[in-house]
């Protein structure tokens, strides 16, 4: 059980302005394993006023990136040390499976944070220009205060992206967890602490979405990076519109993986384990609409519901487990009201359904439907589950018109056996990214989202640009 009674705010752990609490459940045992402040709106304001004293007169923006990086390297090694409980904590507040929360969590996190230690050399952070009308000096600045806000189901990871470059740059962060997921930023505070980052750099203040919009209206937050919903990001862009400020939203998805006539299909399906099922569904570019060729439906049909069928269901904590439980009931409910609404809308269940692998724990079967059409709401839909959407198609074309027939835009696959050819098809899918034969996110490329998937980049030097504001300094020459 980890009690905590304290929100981190100025570089220490502060008594909150509230009474309220948020109970942190384990969707394994549905037992309340952890309990942290529940964040108000006068919690909002000291937090962004520490970041602001700490960006308008402390030393962290002042600092060279050289300087900067070296204590975000000392943050990335302590951070390798220990990922371990990081990866076990995350399981527990949130039920990914363990081997996911071990490399796909944690070790996810600790690795964006390093490359962000390693891209302070080398980045380019003022460049001297030849002017039309005479020299010219453009350096790089950070932008300010950055509002950090994140969901529950890649916690550490949403975080990180946010985080290490807002860092690198020189800005302070005001970072709000989600009430599911909080107890980890709790661990990350502590070692924020342990590695030397200066007081009011990062304060971390849990709350529900009342205050967290609150904290994207406030003025005196320079920037906001957003992860969660597509309707949660619409509202916060237009806040952000109408007050002027930098924004940056990761959004949801609904990402095809394309299987090719070609495909290797024994393998295709191997791959789709991690592509469309990583963290239990519960991940924005898993890719749930599978799409295959007419002439080889059933064998596809048939060798998916196989993988998914067999998937082994239960304790997250477990390293033989491919899916845990959903996050909470609330997820249960909506990832089985899907499930409903494929039946109705005439879908076929080829494995799954509704009956729950386990009384306890707010498990959901894996499930694939076929006979899907891309026009229903289970093919446009963001679920948010292990469900999953098999569509035919007639030919290259019409795969490629169906993956990119979304509102969405955020990731994608094509699977063959001719590697050359994916990537030409992947070339013609609207989506920030798409892989030929696997899904991986690099910390070294840009990953976001087109369409209703979000605004702007992470990862990469451009996840760093979005930290910076550009100025010029032209002079006589
Ligand atoms: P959500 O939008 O309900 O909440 C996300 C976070 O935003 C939480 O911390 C929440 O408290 C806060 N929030 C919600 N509404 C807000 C508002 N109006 N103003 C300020 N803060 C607000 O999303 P969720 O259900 O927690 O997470 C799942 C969603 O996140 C899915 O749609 C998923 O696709 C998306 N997601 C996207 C990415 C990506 O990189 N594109 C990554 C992970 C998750």
């Amino acid at each position: 059980m980890r009690e905590h009674d304290r929100l981190f705010i100025d570089g220490d752990w502060a008594a909150p302005a509230g009474t309220g609490t948020i109970e942190v459940v384990s969707p394994h045992t549905e037992e309340v394993v952890g309990r942290v402040p529940e964040g108000t709106e006068a919690d909002i304001d000291a937090a962004v006023a520490a970041a602001r004293r700490a960006f308008d007169h402390g030393p962290w923006p002042r600092m060279t990136p050289a300087e900067r990086a070296a204590i975000l390297g000392r943050l990335a090694a302590i951070y390798a040390e220990r990922q371990q409980e990081m990866a076990d904590l995350i399981t527990e507040e949130m039920g990914s499976p363990i081997l996911f929360s071990v490399f796909g969590q944690a070790a996810m996190a600790q690795m964006v944070l390093q490359y962000y230690v390693n891209l302070a050399d080398g980045y380019a952070w003022e460049d001297e220009r030849a002017g039309m009308l005479g020299p010219v000096t453009v350096t790089r600045e950070p932008v300010g205060v950055v509002a950090a806000i994140y969901p529950w189901n890649v916690p550490q990871f949403t975080l990180m992206l946010k985080l290490a470059p807002a860092l690198l740059a020189g800005c302070t962060v005001v970072a709000k967890p989600s009430p599911e997921a909080p107890l980890d930023a709790y661990v990350l505070a502590e070692w924020i602490k342990e590695a030397g980052v200066p007081e009011g750099v990062v304060n971390i203040v849990p709350a529900g979405r009342e205050v967290g919009a609150y904290l994207v209206a406030h003025l005196d937050v320079d920037k906001v990076a957003f992860t969660g919903s597509t309707a949660a990001g619409r509202r916060i862009g237009a806040v952000c519109g109408e007050n002027l400020r930098r924004v940056t939203l990761e959004l949801g998805g609904k990402s095809a993986a394309i299987i090719l006539e070609d495909a290797d299909l024994a393998a295709t399906v191997e791959g789709l384990k991690m592509a469309s099922l990583m963290n239990n569904g519960e991940a924005c570019a898993a890719q749930t609409r599978i799409l295959a060729p007419r002439s080889r439906y059933d064998e596809v049909a048939d060798a998916l519901a196989a993988m998914v069928g067999g998937l082994t269901v239960g304790d997250p904590a477990d390293y033989g487990t491919e899916i845990g439980p959903l996050v909470a009931r609330r997820q249960q409910d909506r990832v089985e009201n899907y499930i409903r609404i494929g039946q109705d809308e005439g879908a076929k269940i080829i494995t799954g359904g509704l009956n729950r692998p386990h009384d306890r724990g707010w498990y959901v079967a894996p499930t694939v439907f076929a006979g899907v059409r891309n026009d229903m709401r289970i093919a446009q839909e963001e679920i948010f589950g292990p469900v999953l959407a098999l569509i035919p198609y007639e030919d290259e074309d019409d795969a490629v018109r169906i993956a990119n027939d979304s509102a969405y835009g955020l990731g994608g696959s094509v699977w063959t056996a001719d590697v050359d050819h994916g990537v030409e098809v992947a070339r013609r899918i609207r989506t920030g990214s798409c892989g030929v034969n696997l899904y991986v996110l690099d910390p070294n490329t840009p990953f976001g989202g087109f369409k209703d998937s979000g605004l702007g980049r992470e990862l990469g030097p451009e996840g760093l640009e979005a930290y910076l504001e550009h100025k010029a300094i032209p002079r006589p020459s």
